[in-house]
């Protein structure tokens, strides 16, 4: 590795907020700490690296509140030494940045993400980017767990235009997955919240057949709760998933695993971090918002995670980010720190949420960087970006 250079993709997609005078601030800077082991072990060994990474969802736009800048610069803090950045991923300028690295050095590019071409459905268009980003390194390393299944120029195209290899994160991403796939232990509880409706819908069909139990909470419940006839008010609710959704719950019903729905909900009458108030399903006003799950709920939600011997989490509970809707995500978090056996909190945002309630990640039996990643892994399907390394 002396004198080579890798190109290094890495899930660096941070939760962001913004302080009180505009700048932007990294809620959670655990999926940069995740990338360190990788890194150091690459600057160790006497290679130069170009990280290559995404944020956010700019659609192939540049759009400034989704700059890279601020990670380089927490990355730098983090290694206690300089990292560049390179604005156009692919101009020249940033090739001849490449070029003049030297050992131990790193270059930070911008956000793959404002390269249309990053995400096209169109292969033509993902291999040429590939092409261009080859030039600029020896060598390829995949360690962005959280983007493995997505086939994308820089996670797909580009590990196999390069001699390429799995990161030290990837690695141990995936044989905690193994652990969660090949023989769990049982019970297995998988406990499911966010905002990402639809993609998550469209998973619990595919764990049906693994698991004994799934509790569901954030975001999607509504949809389910509106599927059983409940009135949801003004939450998230995805009328076009609602036939999905009862095919779930009859299959479920067929293979004997339990689907726990909350029996009482906390709302407001806007998406503030105000006037809470807790009400039976049964009873949400049709002015108000659904933010998390109720008391009563996340008890029996404890309780069967508790008496669980594998429990994979995805998803918070209700809107962590305003207090008065964490109580919720709180309780499922303390459930689980209390498993006898395997417990693993997956998801950019859950991460977040844990760490932001206090929790360490010791107390978990892992802390997965990927969120979508690792849920497909478990529902059995081929990810991309792993096959690419294979
Ligand atoms: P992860 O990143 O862990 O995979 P998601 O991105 O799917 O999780 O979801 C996280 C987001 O879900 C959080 O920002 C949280 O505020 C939001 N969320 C949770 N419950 C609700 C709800 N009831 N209504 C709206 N948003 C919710
Ligand atoms: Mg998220």
């Amino acid at each position: 590795m002396k004198g080579k250079r890798v190109l290094l993709r890495c899930d660096l997609n941070v939760p962001l907020s913004k302080d009180g005078s505009g700048n932007t601030l990294i809620t959670d800077d655990g999926r940069i700490r995740a990338s360190i082991p990788t890194i150091q072990f690459l600057l160790d060994s006497g290679s130069s690296i170009v990280i290559c990474a995404h944020l956010g969802r700019p659609k192939g736009e540049r759009n400034a509140e989704l700059s890279l800048r601020p990670v380089a610069q927490r990355l730098s803090e983090i290694l206690k030494r300089e990292v560049r950045f390179a604005e156009n991923v692919t101009s020249t300028e940033t090739q001849s940045l490449a070029n003049d690295l030297k050992a131990g050095e790193i270059l930070l590019l911008e956000n793959i993400r404002f390269e249309a071409a990053e995400t096209s459905k169109d292969e033509n268009d993902r291999k040429a980017l590939a092409t261009k980003l080859a030039v600029l390194a020896d060598f390829y390393v995949g360690d962005g767990f959280g983007a493995v299944h997505r086939k994308h120029a820089s996670v797909y195209e580009l590990a196999k235009a390069l001699p390429h290899a799995i990161g030290k994160l990837v690695a141990a991403e995936v044989s905690v997955l193994q652990k969660l796939t090949l023989n769990p232990a049982r019970p297995y509880t998988v406990v499911l919240g966010g905002a990402k409706v639809s993609d998550k819908i469209g998973v619990i069909t595919n764990l049906l057949n693994k698991v004994d139990r799934i509790a569901i909470g954030g975001g999607m419940v509504f949809t389910f709760l509106k599927a059983k006839g409940y009135e949801v008010g003004k939450s998230l609710l995805e009328m076009e998933s609602i036939e999905t959704v009862n095919s779930i719950l009859s299959q479920a019903k067929d293979l004997g695993v339990e689907i726990l729905l909350p029996t009482d909900v906390v709302v407001a009458p806007i998406f503030a971090d105000q006037s809470p108030s807790i009400v039976s399903i049964g009873e949400i006003p049709a002015d108000q918002i659904g933010l998390d799950i109720g008391p009563e709920s996340a008890k029996m939600f404890a309780a069967a995670i508790e008496s669980s011997a594998t429990v994979f989490w995805n998803g918070p509970m209700g809107v962590f980010e305003f207090s008065n809707f964490a109580e919720g995500t709180r309780k499922v978090a303390e459930a689980l720190t209390r498993v006898n056996g395997l417990s693993v909190v997956g998801g950019g945002d859950s991460a977040a949420a844990v760490r932001k309630l206090g929790f360490k990640d010791s107390d978990f039996g892992y802390i997965s960087t990927g969120g979508g990643a690792s849920l497909e892994y478990l529902e059995g399907k081929e990810l991309p970006g792993l096959i690419a390394l294979q």
